[in-house]
């Protein structure tokens, strides 16, 4: 097949503009808009709204957030229509069918931002070559404009090649990937369950530009918690028997839960992030909110920390007379690669010159809610495998001088492409 030089420009001008556009989770009606722009150009069916979002799963939604993007895609001029379509749930799936019988194959990307506020040193190359964030607070610090840039130039390269291709295509752009939100309703919709295979990537992460991990493991499954105890004010002078201390539940669990016993069977996280209570200096506080997250490196182990976790906020607000209520914001899974799709991984990075793939086991060392539609795809006898494109970057994930080489957008690219001809080729 033809050089990919073709599709280089805009993989990249896609990448810096939706680079000065960070949107966070479930927010990203204006890049959810670019998207299907481009999809519908290039001859896609898409796919938006609850088609491809199940409401009743959505994870750590926040409306506050969900009319801030709102109001941000009416300033950016995104049609009314548009965003009716989009029925309030950002997100989409590009669907072509070649009409050629042959498999279903669907790729995912993933679309938000990461609440930092970017570096505008002159060393930072996005500052120094003006396409920096245009949001105070909000930046692409994870390389997920490299994922959707990704996503749009496979899109384009697929339907150029259709003729040559069998089978059908579904291209996932998922909201909210960060904090592990956006996959779970994804999933729920039923979208890829006729998927007989699925891939997802991410960039950077444990590897160097040139370098492909076919083999990542040490996706943490997790699960992120808001805990809240609601007790009873009182006047702290007057009459404190007659409160109920929504901060002293809290506390206690707090340091109770950082006691869990460790798990022998495997790895375990716990953290307490955020913990906000009270009203004042002499008011009982009747307050209290706790957000906190468990991890685990099983399914089974991530349940043992959450159930562990349930009994203490549990029995701490029993031992405060409060009441409480547990909400379940994120949630990620671990994934085994399908050996099928690690042979067409390293055969699709081999093929890419100046690419070297890594067989070796290689710890992702996080957490990543495609593993919830990989696992979605392997329960309905899907295979399914996650990969990771390296790419040499100045500065960790997550901080504001993240930043990404861009030599690796066109590998990566090349390895895409060469996988989906493998699979629907
Ligand atoms: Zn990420």
């Amino acid at each position: 097949m033809s050089c990919l030089c073709k599709y280089h420009d805009e993989l990249i001008s896609t990448r810096r503009h939706l680079h000065t556009m960070p949107e966070e989770g479930w927010s990203e009606f204006t890049t959810t808009a670019y998207i299907v722009e481009k999809l519908r150009k290039l001859g896609y069916e898409v796919l938006m709204g609850k088609k491809v979002i199940n409401p009743d799963n959505c994870l750590g939604r926040s409306q506050k957030v969900v009319d801030a993007g709102l109001a941000y895609a009416r300033k950016n001029g995104v049609s009314e229509a548009l965003l009716k379509e989009m029925d309030g749930l950002t997100g989409c799936v590009g669907v072509m069918d070649t009409g050629r019988p042959g498999p279903t194959l669907a790729i995912r990307f993933d679309i938000d931002c990461v609440p930092v506020t970017e570096s505008t040193d002159a060393d930072h190359i996005p500052a120094k070559e003006g396409f920096c964030s245009t949001r105070p607070g909000l930046m692409h610090a994870c390389g997920h404009d490299a994922h959707t840039s990704t996503g749009l130039a496979v899109a384009h390269w697929f339907a150029d090649h259709k003729d040559e291709m069998k089978g059908k295509l579904k291209i996932l752009f998922q909201p909210a990937e960060e904090g592990v939100r956006g996959a779970a309703g994804m999933a729920a919709s039923g979208i890829v369950d006729d998927a007989d295979y699925f891939l997802g990537a991410h960039i950077a992460m444990m590897c160097k530009t040139g370098e492909l991990s076919v083999k990542p493991y040490g996706f943490l499954c997790t699960t992120k918690l808001d805990v809240t105890y609601t007790g009873r004010p009182a006047h702290a002078g007057v009459e404190p028997n007659a409160g109920r201390n929504a901060m002293a539940a809290a506390c206690n669990a707090f340091v109770q839960l950082l006691g869990i016993a460790r798990h022998g069977s495997g790895m375990t996280r716990i953290n307490v992030g955020q913990l906000i209570a009270g009203e004042g200096r002499n008011v009982i506080p009747s307050h209290a909110l706790m957000k906190m997250e468990v991890r685990g490196e099983t399914g089974d182990i991530n349940q043992y920390m959450y159930d562990a976790a349930v009994a203490i906020i549990k029995g701490c607000a029993i031992s405060q007379g409060c009441e409480y209520k547990i909400e379940k914001m994120g949630e990620a899974v671990d994934l085994t690669n399908d050996e099928e799709l690690v042979d067409v991984l390293t055969k699709a990075g081999e093929a890419v010159e100046g690419m070297t793939v890594r067989k070796d086991p290689m710890n992702f060392g996080g957490s990543e809610d495609a593993t919830i539609l990989a696992r979605r795809v392997q329960a309905h006898g899907g295979k399914a495998a996650l990969f990771v494109i390296g790419a040499n970057r100045p500065s960790g994930h997550h901080t504001s001088k993240f930043d990404i080489d861009e030599k690796a957008l066109d590998q990566g690219l090349a390895v895409w492409t060469n996988a989906v001809k493998e699979i629907l080729g």
